[in-house]
This record gives structure tokens, C-alpha cells and sequence, in this order.
């Protein structure tokens, strides 16, 4: 057992020193020693001050906002100007995270302010997506700016446009991620209660609560870190989970009851909803997320996907068990991608349509679905 990847900096922990951390000194041996491309140089571009972006996918997600707020407190605390800008609005499940009242949302937030800090950036990080199209009218700005370009992410397949790239497909979230960066660099004393916070709600809701597949050693160390750092698990999971309005939990309800299809001999559930029903239950930004984890919890099935409506397109959501990529599917037929695991997609035809060619998929993919692994 050696200390790879932070051997030379482990006097980076000597504030955890003493018997109650010696179980973080004995176990922080991540097994993927990975650094960021071109470490020296990024780190020597970051010694000075800079005007800093940091942008994140269309509809936000905890771990997108998370590690965008987590990297915009580290980096305050470094004497950095970050600004966060989203490509929409977010769940209001999110709300709570220190900063959110810093960030600037592209197409409701004033676009000559927009306009002007992309003009200003020195440096633009883009977290928790590997392709432009991901962050909609964002991503023209990004590429035909002048700044350096970070990319932290841990999707699949990523487009390689950054000058410095913090990718790994085995990370569970880009929050994990965004905090090895800062060790890497030496900056774990200016990680603050408050970005600890955001960074652990990243990384708990990508690992589904430490549940998924993607938990690794390292997920759990990394959350240790960031407790001890002043991360708090029961505050956040609440916040998180358990902060539902009335309609939430009664649209959930209905999916359950109503919506709710499975199909055995594909080892497979589907849910759909339409624009009238989410209306019915004043259906907010983010009230459909986690409905797609219902399907899998279905004994036996292995692919679950959520398709509804939105206002602008069909999105599809897709979870698979073990060896089925939803990856894959969701590229292949519906333009998106993900995680092998997790991914989305969307379609610009009908809700009916899109089921309709969901299904019609099924028997192609039915040696895969019905394999043992
Ligand atoms: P969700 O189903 O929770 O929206 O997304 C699951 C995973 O797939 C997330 O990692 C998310 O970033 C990714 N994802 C969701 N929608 C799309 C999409 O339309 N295109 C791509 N490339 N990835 C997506
Ligand atoms: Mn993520």
C-alpha cells in the first residue's frame, strides 16, 4: 500500500493527524491514481487572481450545481472572481445551497452582463458535461472565447475542447471530482464549510445516496474528508430528499399507481407523462426527477426509463442494472448519453412517438436485457 497519487502531498492532512483520523492517514490510497492534464500548468495559471466562470448542463442537477458551488467558494476563498452560470433554472431542491443567490441564469438573467463576463474570463471551467451541446447557447460562447478552458466531468465520451481536463468515467460524481482537483493543487485548507456542503451534495445524489454501483472506496473517503471538512450528511440529505411540496409526493404517487408499465419479458418498466398531466399536479422544474429509480426497484427488472413532456421536447431518462449501457441506447436512438447506468436523451417528435419507438426497440436489445451478469 503506497500513497500514489498523494504521497507527496500528504502534509496537505497534517491538520488531521492524531488517533481519531489515523483511519483516513491508513485508507486514503485511491486505486486510479489519475491527475488533471498539464497539472503544472494549471496550477501556475491559477497562483494569480482571475476572473473565473463556471458553467454546468442544461437543467441542473445536484451534482452540477454542487460542484459548480462547491469550486465557486474554494475559489472565492483563493482570492478568485467566479461566477456560476447555468444554462436554465434548477430544481428548487437546490435552492438552499450557499451561493445560489450568486448565480446567473442564461436566458433569464440579464445577457449584456452574460455577454460581458464571457468577455472578461481569464479561465472558464465546465463541470459535470463532456460535449458543448450539453450546455445548449452556452456552448457557442465557450468555444469562441479566448479564456482557458477546464474541463471536470465523468460522462462518457466527452468531446475534448479544455486546455486542462479533469475527466474519469469511473469518478460517481464531477463534485469527487472537483474536490481531488483541489488537492491536487494543494488547496484542500480553503475548502469551506460551505463548499464541503455543496461538493457532498453532489456526491451523494450521484451515488444515489451511496447506493449505485459507481460507490466506490473513494466516494466514501472523499465524503469522510468533506464531513470532517464541515459537510453535514443528515442536514443535506434532508434538504435533498426529503423536502418535498405536497404535489411532489402526490405526482408520485400517481406515476406509481397509474403510469407506471412493466414489461417482464424485457425485464423492463416504463412510466410516461404528458405536459396536461404534469400540469395537473403543478408540476415544477425537477418534480420528476429520482420517478425513473421507481422502475428498477421493481424485483427482476434491469432497464427503467422515464419519458415525459416537455415544453420544447420529449426527454427520455434511463436506468439499467449491471451490464446493460443505457449509454448506448440513449446515443444511439436518442441523442443524448450518460453513464453506462444512468443517461438521458431527448426526442423532437410526440410523446406517443417516442414510446412508441422505445418499444419498437425493445426486441432488438432483448439478448442483452435478458443476459445474466
Ligand atoms: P437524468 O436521467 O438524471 O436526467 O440524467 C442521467 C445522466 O445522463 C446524467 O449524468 C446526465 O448528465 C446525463 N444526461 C441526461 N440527459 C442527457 C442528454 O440529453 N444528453 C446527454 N449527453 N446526457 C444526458
Ligand atoms: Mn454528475
Amino acid at each position: 500500500m503506497g500513497f500514489k497519487k498523494y504521497g507527496a502531498k500528504i502534509d496537505l492532512f497534517a491538520d488531521l493527524a492524531g488517533p481519531r483520523n489515523r483511519y483516513f492517514l491508513l485508507i486514503f490510497t485511491p486505486s486510479n491514481p489519475r491527475i488533471m492534464t498539464n497539472l503544472s500548468a494549471f496550477k501556475a495559471f491559477m497562483s494569480s487572481p482571475r476572473q473565473v466562470l463556471i458553467v454546468t448542463h442544461y437543467k441542473p442537477d445536484a451534482d452540477a450545481l454542487g460542484s459548480s458551488l462547491g469550486l465557486y467558494h474554494y475559489l472565492k476563498a483563493c482570492g478568485h472572481q467566479p461566477q456560476v452560470i447555468t444554462p436554465s433554472d434548477y430544481p428548487s431542491f437546490l435552492h438552499w445551497m450557499p451561493g445560489n443567490e450568486t448565480v446567473w441564469i442564461d436566458g433569464t438573467d440579464n445577457q449584456s452582463r452574460i455577454n460581458e463576463a464571457f468577455q472578461k474570463a481569464a479561465i472558464i471551467f465546465c463541470l459535470d458535461f463532456s460535449t458543448l451541446s450539453r450546455i445548449n447557447n452556452l456552448g457557442d460562447k465557450v468555444r469562441q472565447s479566448g479564456a482557458k478552458k477546464v474541463l471536470i466531468d465523468h460522462h462518457l465520451e466527452p468531446e475534448h475542447f479544455a486546455d486542462f481536463e479533469q475527466w474519469d468515467p469511473a469518478s460517481a460524481s464531477t463534485a469527487g471530482l472537483v474536490y481531488e482537483m483541489i488537492i491536487e493543487i494543494g488547496g484542500r485548507s480553503k475548502i469551506t464549510a460551505d463548499a464541503a456542503n455543496c461538493l457532498y451534495a453532489g456526491l451523494m445524489t450521484d451515488t444515489g445516496g451511496f447506493r449505485h454501483s459507481n460507490t466506490r472506496r473513494e466516494e466514501f473517503m472523499i465524503a469522510s474528508d468533506l464531513v470532517s471538512l464541515g459537510a453535514n450528511p443528515s442536514r443535506v440529505a434532508k434538504l435533498i430528499y426529503d423536502t418535498n411540496s405536497l404535489d411532489r409526493l402526490r405526482l408520485t404517487g400517481y406515476v406509481l399507481t397509474e403510469k407506471l408499465v412493466v414489461l417482464p419479458e424485457y425485464r423492463t418498466a416504463y412510466m410516461t407523462l404528458s405536459q396536461e398531466e404534469l400540469k395537473r399536479f403543478g408540476s415544477q422544474t425537477g418534480d420528476t426527477e429520482g420517478l425513473v429509480n421507481y422502475g428498477l426497484s421493481v424485483k427482476d427488472i434491469r432497464l427503467s426509463v422515464m419519458i415525459y413532456e416537455r415544453r420544447e421536447e420529449i426527454k427520455l431518462s434511463f436506468r439499467s442494472i449491471g451490464n446493460f449501457s443505457v449509454n448506448d441506447l440513449a446515443r444511439k436512438h436518442f441523442d443524448g448519453g450518460g453513464h453506462k447506468n444512468a443517461a438521458g436523451g431527448s426526442s423532437k417528435t410526440t410523446l406517443e412517438a417516442t414510446v412508441k419507438k422505445f418499444l419498437d426497440l425493445l426486441p432488438e436489445y432483448r439478448d442483452k436485457l435478458l443476459a445474466d451478469d
